[in-house]
């Protein structure tokens, strides 16, 4: 008698568990099923195994033949600004040719500028096209940060999209009202953090996490902490952007205050990166914006931005994950420093510039993103008790996905054992 399950995913070439959360030298050691089988129930995995094994174990609903495919755990993109009006391709003309501009946070009030104005339904459409895009290329869980409203209203219109969206991506919304000093507060940073944790109360109702950019372009470590604290109090989980643009001690920070995550850490001091390495904090780290700042770093000169080299980025990221920090890769979806949501882009700039290999990789997109979100119970691994959610490629072997570039490498995407995107198109229904 054989047990009904709703999928049977069969003799996939090589199946990627990603099971356990990974630090230091366990981020490499890959497991690898060859002709490998997942039966799925009630949008939860039963089983992975031997292909000849699950076949005569169970009647499936719905048979998926993977011959010649690979099937992988979906990824969790745990750092994007996905709700927001404008695109910033001209200034990025302007970076990109060497011609000198005001400042990163000048980019981001160009932003929000755009944004306010923005009616809440076009906001919602240009998100859900996003998601799915995100969708097609494979990312089934997405976090979402608010930080282009920067005022009580926008602030919270952004924070009550990012939560209603009706979409197969599991959408987990952030509240960044501490991005940067908005126009009107320019002069007043006191008054401003005042207003960012006034508007706390309002925002847990729809944001799971708060976040802070702590940077000597933004806010500093005294400012995150009260901040954090308070969005604590309020039941909130914590992440930080941190020492993107210089060292501000955001990341040892968020190791003090148990954060989910702190991101970015391009200039992390040697203090920090004990502290992290030693902590649960998940380190989340961005190539798609060393990749699309044409690695260099923006440095703030008399109120003009200088592009300076950034340090060498395959040894930073060794350090990083050498010290035994948890280590994921996001895509830090936005306007200006990162206008891509394909984790496919982020893997390939991971092993391009930050010198990461395939093992490496595939675990900072799987499981340690899901534990940057606090969903590795459920996300981010192909093994029985978590969701049904999976990616079948038109490629045999994990490592292709990672080498080649510029075209999208999914052909299915599962969630919750329902079939949502098809021949790389998502699936109406
Ligand atoms: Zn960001």
């Amino acid at each position: 008698m054989r047990d009904p399950v709703d999928v049977l995913v069969m003799n996939a070439t090589e199946l990627l568990t990603c099971v356990g959360v990974r630090r230091g030298p366990g981020l490499a050691d890959l497991e690898v099923l060859r002709n490998a089988a997942i039966a799925i129930a009630d949008g939860k995995i039963v089983d992975v195994g031997a292909s000849t094994d699950l076949e005569t174990r169970y009647d499936a609903a719905l048979r998926i033949d993977a011959s010649g495919r690979l099937v992988t755990p979906s990824f969790v993109d745990a750092h994007t600004h996905l709700v927001h009006a404008g695109s910033r391709h001209d200034e990025w003309e302007q970076r990109a040719t060497g011609i000198p501009r005001h400042g990163i946070d000048g980019g981001i009030r160009w932003s929000i500028a755009r944004t306010r104005e923005a009616h809440e339904e076009v906001l919602r459409a240009q998100a859900i096209i996003n998601l799915d895009i995100a969708l097609e290329h494979g990312t089934t869980v997405l976090e979402a940060k608010s930080g282009y409203g920067l005022d009580r209203e926008t602030e919270l219109r952004l924070l009550r999209i990012a939560s209603s969206l009706q979409h197969p991506v599991k959408v987990v919304p952030t509240y960044l009202g501490a991005h940067v000093l908005p126009p009107e507060y320019v002069d007043d940073k006191d008054a401003y953090v005042t207003l960012v944790m006034d508007l706390l109360p309002e925002a847990s109702r729809y944001a799971r996490y708060c976040d802070v950019w702590v940077d000597p372009v933004a806010f500093t470590a005294d400012d995150g902490r009260r901040i954090s604290r308070a969005a604590q109090s309020h039941g909130m989980g914590v992440r930080l952007h941190a020492d993107q643009t210089g060292p501000a001690g955001g990341s040892g920070l968020g190791a003090e205050l148990g954060a989910s995550s702190v991101d970015h850490l391009e200039c992390i001091s040697d203090a920090d990166l004990c502290l992290l390495g030693d902590s649960n904090t998940v380190a989340i780290v961005l190539p798609g914006v060393t990749f699309h700042m044409t690695e260099q770093v923006p440095r703030m000169v008399d109120g003009i931005e200088q592009l300076a080299e950034r340090p060498h980025m395959p040894s930073w990221c060794r350090r990083i994950i050498n010290s035994g920090a948890i280590v994921a890769l996001a895509t830090d979806y936005n306007p200006g420093t990162c206008p891509t949501i394909s984790m496919q882009m982020v893997m390939q700039a991971a092993a391009r510039l930050y010198r990461m290999s395939y093992a490496e990789i595939w675990h900072a997109v799987t499981v340690n993103a899901a534990q940057a979100l606090d969903r590795s119970h459920r996300n981010g691994s192909l093994v029985a008790g978590h969701d049904g959610d999976l990616i079948i490629w038109s490629v045999p072997e994990h490592g292709m996905v990672i080498n080649r570039f510029g075209y999208n490498l999914v052909d299915q995407v599962l969630v919750g054992g329902q079939v949502v995107v098809a021949g790389a198109r998502r699936v109406t229904w």
